[in-house]
């Protein structure tokens, strides 16, 4: 099965049981609890001597038919599927640190990654070190004996920046750290993550997957490469659950005692959403070169970035990590930030909305929403400025999208 392609291999996931009406489309089992035969059985499972779904909160079969799907689409050892993106990073996060102990993380980040880290984290004495991600001296000079982790995102959003993952797994590798990458810009399709060396990927299932933001969800993928017994704070289960230690920690306590649970209901779309997947997001990329093409061809437009581009200065990295295909957002400049507003006022198709990987094309002006509470200082070094636009494509006719950006700015 593993030899044939992303689509076929997500239509025809097995079920973990055989089906009683052999139902092509995995059920969604909308239910809390599940019966017990007798006392001494659900007895066997609180033991863990048997092996049964109990309470929803813990697992439920639609959402593991999502999570193996994925599992076996990511050809990784482990998935945990959770309520949202940020439950996906404050799990992970929450299991392989402690009081004291510190991460590694690029500077440029998902704006409630990046306050999870700077203003939560620090009240539980756990400490970030924001680092540039290309200079290896910069980062290896920020490990000490407490450092458990490297953070990154696979595109940095708006910048669209790529990070150098060899470099960040060497490091990795010498100082027995744990490599996390956010993967939510690159899904599966186009990015190997375990053939990189990234041990653990942290998805937001909310934007790609979901299916045309359908609903919230979050994926922890364990790719089986980091050796859990150099990590202090999981080192306990790995004498009772071996490689299984970061999922078993996860699912026994850190998940199972923070409620971040995805529902069957979400499962179902969202496993629906992996199986046109790959469509998609080969649509939405051809539709972002075209609009490529268009932008850099009128005269208003200033400064198209996508790293997909032959011309950015990232092509090299995203042709190495992710096929040439390094997401499908795009960002251009206008002349100023009224300018970005007249346009965006007089769109008719593409809407205004802060979401990214829908299929409907979306577009934000950075600098007055997701950054506004930013200094002014900070929001410079971000390399957020008050006259970039961003666009997320979808997948609609591109002489539309065209059209519409057009006539919006004549
Ligand atoms: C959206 C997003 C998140 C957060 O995901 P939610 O599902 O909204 O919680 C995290 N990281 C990245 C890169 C994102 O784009």
């Amino acid at each position: 099965m593993s030899k044939k392609g992303f689509t076929t291999k997500s239509l025809h996931s097995g079920f973990a049981k055989q089906d009683p009406h052999k139902a092509l489309q995995f059920p969604m089992y909308g239910t809390v609890a599940y019966e017990f035969d007798n006392a001494e059985q659900i007895s066997a499972n609180f033991k863990g001597e048997y092996q049964a779904h109990v309470y929803s909160r813990t697992s439920n079969p639609t959402v593991e038919h999502f999570e193996l799907k994925l599992k076996e689409l990511t050809q990784s050892f482990g998935v945990l599927a959770v309520s949202s993106g940020m439950a996906a990073i404050s799990n992970t996060l929450l299991s392989i640190l402690k009081s004291r102990d510190n991460i590694i993380a690029g500077r440029h980040l998902f704006g409630h990654t990046y306050a999870l880290l700077k203003q939560t984290l620090p009240e539980f004495g756990v400490e970030t070190k924001f680092s540039g991600l290309s200079d290896k001296a910069e980062i290896e000079n920020l490990v000490d004996e407490k450092t458990r982790a490297i953070f990154f995102e696979t595109v940095t959003n708006p910048q669209l920046e790529i990070a150098d993952i060899s470099i960040l797994s060497e490091i990795c590798k010498k100082h027995n750290l744990l490599l996390i990458a956010d993967s939510t810009m690159t899904p599966p399709n186009v990015f190997r993550a375990n053939q990189f060396r990234v041990d653990v990927e942290v998805v937001s299932t909310t934007k790609y997957i979901s299916g045309g933001a359908t609903t919230f969800g979050g994926a922890i993928i364990d790719h089986g490469s980091y050796d859990w017994s150099l990590n202090p704070n999981c080192s306990t289960y790995v004498q009772k659950f071996g490689e299984n230690a970061f999922i078993a920690k996860l699912r026994k306590n850190i998940y199972r005692h923070t409620g971040g649970t995805m529902t069957a209901q979400t499962a179902l779309l969202q496993s629906q959403g992996l199986d046109i997947l790959e469509l998609r997001v080969e649509k939405c990329y051809q539709n972002c070169m075209e609009l490529c093409k268009f932008l850099e061809s009128h005269p208003k437009i200033k400064n198209v970035g996508y790293p997909g581009l032959a011309t950015s200065s990232q092509y090299g990295l995203a042709k190495k990590y992710f096929n040439g295909i390094p997401g499908t957002i795009l960002t251009f400049d206008l002349e100023s930030q009224e300018e970005c507003f007249a346009f965006m006022n007089s769109l008719q198709i593409i809407k205004r909305a802060t979401n990214l990987n829908d299929n409907k094309s979306l577009i934000i002006h950075p600098y007055s929403t997701i950054y506004v509470e930013f200094p002014e200082q900070e929001r410079k070094a971000m390399k957020i400025h008050e006259t970039m636009l961003r666009l997320s494509v979808g997948i609609e006719n591109v002489e539309d999208l065209i059209g519409d950006i057009r006539s919006s700015l004549s």
